[in-house]
């Protein structure tokens, strides 16, 4: 591969070395958790011992801790299952138009079974306050689902304040929090944030791509999305990903006993906004981010989609807005009400503890190149 200078650590990040060996170790002790042999208990005590330190991670107890297929999939079986679980009280649903797809298309599926759902609108900076949930509640609403970390802007919404709203206007009413871009980027362990439900994934914290989890609250008594052979307590059916789960633990325990990982990400994120505005001086700040890791810029009146291909050419890596959006202008920056040429040229950066101040140096030459140059092209 060539050598990439990787600014979307949002999207999705290197495998680390930890996750990789523990990956290698658990692929060649390769029983079935299920199976009554000792091969087969000694992986099962591999999940038990992995599922323990993701809990830990956590904040919560092992028992809390279902493991799934990735982010994508806690979302869908937390908003299905938890709307369903309160369907009683009605079939309304409280959400942001902030919240990644695999939430708003989760909603959507779910308005098409006849379910109600309110999209709360984030102001310019992109934020969603306790007081625009707690005016959206209704004796008739499920459940609520707000993420942690916009994976466009890197605000961190006040999902504590907002449980608190929701369980004092009614404790029925289910929380889930979408904490994907979250686990292991702020300091609160997210099982202390109140919330019923809380989705994490493994490939954003330096896990292989295929492995996640979804925190249960003790008593939720949330039904399962796949049903089977009854794994993971009857949580979720499937034979246990014993290599990718692994791997998922040993990098929340790399990442975990990381302590200054949060100050130097935040640090060289600050450096090279500094950088960029220097080189730049047509650079917008559209957010800094109150996560560590990822803020967004623009260009405004250029093309982002050209301008990553441009630093792509040269083998650096940033990102127009979510991975998942593939070209399409970001739902995030417009629901921010961004005028049209700030839309047009946004970026997404995002960065790791190890982002160097040379690769940030490297950015801010080759995106002032870039810049220069399509402006004499399209000039
Ligand atoms: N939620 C957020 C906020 C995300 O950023 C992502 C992935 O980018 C997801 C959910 C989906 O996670 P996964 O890729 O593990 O399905």
């Amino acid at each position: 591969m060539e050598q990439l200078v990787y600014f979307d650590y949002a999207a999705t990040t290197p495998v680390r070395p930890e996750a990789r060996e523990a990956l290698l170790r658990a692929l060649d002790g390769f029983g079935n958790p299920s199976s009554r042999y000792g091969f087969g208990r000694e992986a099962a005590l591999g999940v038990k011992a992995d599922r323990e330190t993701v809990a830990a991670a956590l904040g919560c107890a092992p028992g809390e801790v279902t493991f799934t297929s990735c982010g994508t999939e806690g979302d869908n079986w937390a908003i299905r299952r938890g709307a369903e679980r309160n369907r009683r009280r009605g079939k309304h649903i409280v959400t942001t138009t902030i919240e990644h797809a695999a939430v708003l298309e989760t909603c959507k599926d779910l308005e098409r079974e006849g379910y109600e759902v309110t999209y709360l609108q984030p102001d310019k900076a992109g934020r969603i306050t306790a007081e625009q949930v707690a005016a959206a509640l209704r004796p008739d609403t499920a459940l609520v689902s707000m993420m942690l970390v916009n994976n466009e802007t890197g605000v961190v919404l006040p999902v504590a304040d907002c449980v608190r709203a929701v369980k004092a206007f009614d404790p029925a009413i289910l929380f889930h929090c979408d904490a994907v871009q979250g686990f292991l980027k702020v300091e609160t362990p997210l099982a202390r944030l109140g919330a019923d439900l809380v989705a994490v994934s493994g490939h954003k914290i330096g896990a292989p791509k295929g492995i996640g989890a979804l925190y249960v609250k003790k008593g939720v008594g949330l039904r399962p999305l796949l049903t089977g052979g009854g794994q993971e307590d009857g949580l979720r059916s499937g034979t246990e990903a014993t290599a990718q789960i692994a791997a998922f633990a040993a990098a929340v325990q790399a990442v975990s006993g990381d302590k200054t990982r949060l100050e130097r990400t935040a640090g060289i994120k600050a450096y090279t906004l500094e950088r960029l505005k220097e080189a730049i001086p047509e650079l917008k700040v559209i957010s800094q981010g109150d996560a560590p890791h990822i803020c967004a810029v623009t260009l405004p009146g250029y093309k982002s989609e050209v301008v990553v291909r441009v630093l792509g050419d040269r083998g650096i890596c940033v990102s127009s807005g979510s991975a998942c959006h593939r070209g399409k202008p970001s739902h995030v920056f417009a629901a921010m009400n961004l005028p049209k040429p700030w839309l047009d040229g946004a970026l997404r950066l995002s960065f790791s503890p190890d982002t160097t101040r040379a690769e940030a140096d490297g950015l801010a030459a080759a995106l002032k190149d870039a810049a220069d140059t399509l402006f004499t092209t399209l000039s």
